[in-house]
């Protein structure tokens, strides 16, 4: 799945101001690397970012690919999934919204709905650690497995009865 060749040349030219008034160099290489993030609605890893960028740049390495991802992220580009150790996986949507995670492929899809961007974050959270950002995460089974599994074309009336939501906080301590 691509994004929308003027909302990626959008984020494009956030990246390059960002960049700009931060002081970073702004090279082919980290160029690319944000293309590939910002060129694709999968939230990919940084293997994903690898395998991407490897057909433009032969000779870029993992470990570059993932300095530079950090490097992103840490000037505010890019947004990550899941915990920092693990498998962690890149956004480059700046638009506050939440996912909806497909249990059976792994696929991250966005949303946005502005009833889940009022919730309210409890007092316990508060008290774990300061709260940075939060947003939803939806599971179920995606269209596309639900009709892969079935073997017919939907009848509109998809199989997601095992919807599970999830809020997540990140805090800083
Ligand atoms: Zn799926
Ligand atoms: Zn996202």
């Amino acid at each position: 799945m691509t994004v929308d060749r003027h909302e990626v040349e959008r984020r494009i030219e956030r990246f390059k101001s960002v960049a700009r008034g931060a002081g970073v160099k702004l090279t082919h290489q980290r160029l690319e690397i944000f293309r590939a993030v910002a060129s694709s609605a999968e939230h990919p890893s940084a293997e994903a970012v690898y395998k991407a960028v490897r057909r433009s740049m032969p000779t870029v390495s993992l470990d570059t690919v993932y300095r530079t991802l950090w490097l992103l992220t840490d000037l505010g580009l890019l947004t990550t999934l899941g915990p920092r150790q693990g498998s962690v996986r890149f956004d480059a949507n700046p638009e506050h919204h939440h996912h909806y995670l497909c249990v059976r492929c792994g696929q991250v899809l966005d949303f946005e709905s502005s009833d889940l961007d009022a919730l309210s974050i409890p007092d316990s959270v508060n008290r774990l650690g300061r709260v940075l950002s939060a947003h939803v995460e939806v599971r179920g089974v995606c269209a596309r497995c639900a009709r892969e599994s079935a073997g017919t074309p939907s009848d509109g009336s998809p199989r997601f009865s095992s919807h599970e939501r999830r809020m997540h906080a990140e805090g800083a301590s």
